[in-house]
């Protein structure tokens, strides 16, 4: 990362960085490698410049088109929780936004094709990882719900919105041993989801209740 933007300076040094990441720590982030991606990715460059001297308080942010950037915490929290098991070598991602999430995952894991449904904000995020040198993501202007069939099965699946149940095609693109973090249900009353497929059922664990704008249908 040889470009001046991506160290920052200020409210986006590496010192406002580290406070961030011993936030989490406190809040219970455990995963080195997964604090470590979050002292590295620039978050300030995923958002306006206007607002770039917040982008390392732990809180969502908005990206344009009614949509947020997610909260440290929980895109700690997630990649954690996909990363718990045997390395993560094809994972899906469904809602990349402006492709935050996506930056920490694609340091943690061997490839990552990730569905959005707004096209602008699916291009900007392109260009961003593009700028960081990120190689290993292949993007998808698509309805998440549908999964994407063709670059199935997945050893994990993360989605960044939630419906009121698991969509079935996601269960049926994850590997068996594979993990799909999620969260479900009617807004203000949503709660983050693991599921472990397993040879003859689903593993079920909840991780706590979370906000997540809605998974819409169909693209825009
Ligand atoms: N991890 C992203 C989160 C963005 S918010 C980030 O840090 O920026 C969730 C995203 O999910 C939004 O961009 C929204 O447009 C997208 N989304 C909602 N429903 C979707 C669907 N059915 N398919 C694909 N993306 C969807």
């Amino acid at each position: 990362m040889t470009d001046p933007r991506f160290a920052g300076i200020g409210m986006t040094s590496a010192r406002t960085r580290d406070r961030l990441v011993q936030r989490l720590r406190d809040q219970g982030i455990k995963s080195l490698e997964v604090l470590d991606r979050v002292r590295n990715v620039p978050r300030h460059i995923f958002v306006d410049e206007a607002i770039a001297s917040r982008a390392y308080e732990d809180t969502a942010l908005p990206i344009g088109f009614g949509q947020t950037i997610s909260q440290p915490y929980i895109v700690a929290r997630m990649t954690e929780a996909l990363l718990e098991g045997p390395p993560l070598r094809n994972v899906l991602e469904i809602g990349t936004g402006c492709g935050y999430q996506t930056a920490v995952l694609a340091g943690l894991v061997g490839r990552i094709f990730t569905i959005e449904r707004i096209e602008p904000l699916l291009k900007r995020a392109k260009e961003r990882l593009k700028e960081l040198g990120v190689k290993n993501v292949r993007f998808r202007h698509a309805d998440g719900n549908l999964g994407w069939a063709a670059q199935a099965p997945y050893d994990g699946i993360l989605v960044a919105a939630a419906p009121l149940r698991v969509p079935d095609a996601l269960v049926e693109q994850l590997a068996v041993g594979g993990r799909l973090l999620m969260p479900v249900g009617p807004e203000g009353q949503q709660e983050l989801v693991r599921l472990v497929k397993r040879e003859q059922k689903l593993e079920r664990q909840s991780l706590g209740p979370v906000a997540f704008v809605p998974l819409l249908g169909g693209v825009s």
